[in-house]
């Protein structure tokens, strides 16, 4: 009950109001009291006042205890109205308790009053408890059934004994449907899993249930209504029964697809970075091996040749070694550096008109010894005329596509032959090099093309090499814009076929390249009677001495100078110099810039830039700053005797 009860008292007769209130101060309750004679005055005093209780009388001058009753009942209902009167009879009384009057009192019975009022307060606490509650469980509902609706969560509730599930809506969204189209109970919800999840995670729900986990928990996927499965990430808990029997578990899910994604691919990416990892180590290692196995042979077989009485055919056999183990060593750092600027996104694509069926008549010629030698028969098809075989490409590029593979197939053939060429597929040149050699296993055809495979492989059969040569190949092949592929049977042999663009727009304005490529044999037959003034420039002394003893073939007067500038003055000193052999990297002058300077006073004499291989650009550079040709480093004597021939041997 309130501290302090407001009473209103609604009575014309002073005398009862008096009385009434007399009675009120001999109750206990606490209370403030006011009086009102009128009905205008009741209708007042209710709104300023609010009274906690109203008493009133029945019979009033002009109204009844019944008016005052509907108005107070519309302006406080839960504001207990009691009626107290002398002249009511049971008839009445009862009509006002049905319209409403929460009690009477008889005014010859005044004493009854005090337990009226206390009844009637208390009930009007209960009520006003109960509605609070009732509002409260209201606002708790709607609050409730707001978060599960409203939740990114879809929640879900099992009752085990009638197999129903009830789904939230935003359950079944999560996966595409209306509420409609998912039935609430078990068998719906199972049907939803995807086959290799449904095992552990019905036995995940089985343990929990039988109380062996604590919080339900559970990764699955569930099948949405566009046919896709999306990753959920479940969790729950069971109630049980007094005798410990679970009768119900209920719980939530989340969408977690993104965050799964996310994990594979971060699992696949690391796997690759591992993956990579082993292979550069595997790379690494066997590049070690590769390196130094020709190094071996060099520094070995030179410290052999130091013997002082070595019989001359041993000499010769030594140095044969010697330039085979340079040799490999070479193939090694020109792969090496090939793959780092492909990696590097460096190389470059050069493209000019070459004439295809040159190329692989070149490169069967310059193969055939070595196929031969291993007892192989080399040969090729040029299936379209000369003049329409000209194609607008990389000329380098493809020269090195063929090169690998025809090296290769006689790398891995033993007995029985190799035959390369090209058939023309529309707008495709489709080459093409078998061989019937040992072959590919099946479940390496693809892998053979990746970069450091060769390094992975504990492969016998693997001759030499760094495993790099295909993975080159490709990458020109697709820089050209074709493709690669290769088919093979194991024992039986390989094809290694490759496509190139057959773009010809231009043909009618071909040139063929004016480079002379001699035969071997031709290009060291030089005639006798050369006898020519040679400047050599190059800081390098042992590169130097090479170029020398070379050149002691068609010259007995040789200059050496160090530097750009010494090469200028030099060659300004000695007019009659015909073959000024170039370094390009040089000290305090470059050789593009002593080039330069050297045609300001010099037109005639034939300037042969060496260039550093690998170098981009290198080649057109020697050329721009007037150069008639270039040599790629290290220098290939047969190479130099050929420019030598091109441009000293006239018939
Ligand atoms: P490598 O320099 O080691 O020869 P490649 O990249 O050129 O490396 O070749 C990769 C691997 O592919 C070789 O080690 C070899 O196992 C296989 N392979 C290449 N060409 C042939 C071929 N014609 N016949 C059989 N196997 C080949």
């Amino acid at each position: 009950m309130k501290e302090t009860v407001k009473i209103l008292l609604l009575e014309d007769n002073i005398y009862d109001a008096e009385l009434i209130h007399h009675q009120i101060l001999k109750s206990s309750i606490k209370h403030q009291f006011k009086h009102v004679f009128e009905f205008d005055d009741f209708m007042e005093t209710i709104d300023d006042y609010i009274p906690d209780i109203i008493l009133s009388d029945y019979n009033l001058v002009g109204f009844t205890g019944l008016d005052a009753l509907e108005f107070a009942k519309q302006k406080c209902p839960l504001t207990p109205f009691i009626i107290v009167t002398g002249t009511i009879d049971e008839e009445t009384a009862a009509e006002t308790i049905k319209k409403g009057a929460w009690d009477y009192v008889v005014k010859e019975r005044l004493t009854r009053l005090d337990s009226a009022m206390k009844k009637a307060l208390q009930l009007k606490e209960e009520i006003e408890k109960s509605a609070i509650n009732r509002e409260k469980l209201k606002i708790s509902e709607e609050r409730f059934k707001l978060a599960i609706e409203g939740s990114q969560d879809g929640i879900w509730d099992w009752d085990l004994k009638s197999n129903e599930i009830y789904l939230s809506s935003r359950w079944k969204s999560m996966l595409g449907y209306e509420d409609h189209e998912i039935e609430n109970n078990y068998s719906s919800w199972e049907s939803l899993l995807h086959p290799d999840d449904k095992e552990l995670t019905i036995a995940a729900l089985g343990n929990h249930l039988k109380k062996e986990t604590p919080f339900y928990k559970a990764e699955f996927r569930l099948k949405c209504k566009n046919g896709q499965y999306k990753w959920i990430f479940a969790r729950g808990k069971a109630i049980y029964d007094k005798n410990n029997k679970p009768y119900r578990v209920a719980g939530s899910q989340t969408d977690i697809s993104e965050q799964k994604l996310m994990e594979i691919r971060l699992i696949k990416a690391k796997e690759k970075a591992e993956e990579s990892d082993r292979l550069k180590t595997a790379f690494l290692s066997n590049m070690s091996h590769e390196i130094r196995t020709p190094m071996n042979g060099i520094l070995g077989f030179a410290g052999l040749l130091k013997e002082p009485k070595l019989e001359s055919y041993k000499q010769k056999e030594f140095i044969e070694l010697i330039e085979k183990s340079g040799l490999r060593m070479l193939n090694i750092i020109n792969d090496i550096i090939d793959i780092s600027k492909i990696e590097a996104g460096l190389m470059k694509i050069d493209k000019k008109y070459s004439n295809v069926n040159e190329q692989i008549e070149y490169i069967d010629t310059f193969f055939k010894p070595e196929a031969e030698e291993k007892g192989l028969k080399l040969t090729f098809k040029n299936t379209l005329p000369t003049d329409e075989a000209v194609i607008f490409t990389d000329r380098e590029k493809v020269f090195a596509i063929i090169t690998n593979l025809v090296k290769n197939a006689i790398k891995y053939t033993n007995k029985g032959s190799i035959e390369f060429g090209y058939n023309r597929k529309e707008t495709q040149l489709e080459f093409y090099v078998k061989d019937t050699g040992i072959g590919i296993q099946k479940d390496r055809l693809v892998a053979i093309f990746e970069r450091f495979i060769q390094a992975d492989i504990m492969d016998k059969m693997a001759l030499q090499g760094a495993g790099l040569g295909l993975t080159i190949t490709k990458s020109y092949v697709e820089m050209l814009g074709g493709t690669i592929w290769v088919e093979s049977k194991e024992g039986l042999g390989s094809t290694f076929y490759f496509t190139l663009p057959y773009d010809t727009e231009k043909n009618e304005k071909h040139h063929t390249n004016n480079e002379i490529i001699l035969d071997q044999e031709e290009c060291t037959i030089l005639p006798k009677s050369l006898d020519l003034k040679i400047l050599i420039a190059e800081d390098d002394e042992t590169s130097a001495s090479l170029l020398t003893i070379i050149s002691k073939k068609f010259s007995h007067k040789i200059i050496k100078t160090i530097n750009g500038i010494e090469t200028v003055e030099a060659c300004r000193n000695n007019p009659d110099i015909d073959l000024i052999l170039m370094d390009i990297k040089m000290q305090k002058m470059d050789g593009y810039k002593a080039t330069k300077q050297i045609r300001e006073f010099n037109k005639n004499v034939i300037i042969i830039a060496q260039t550093a291989y690998g170098l981009s650009g290198d080649k057109e550079k020697a050329i721009e700053s007037g150069c008639n040709d270039y040599l790629s480093k290290p220098i290939n004597s047969k190479i130099l005797l050929t420019l030598i021939k091109k441009h000293f041997y006239k018939g």
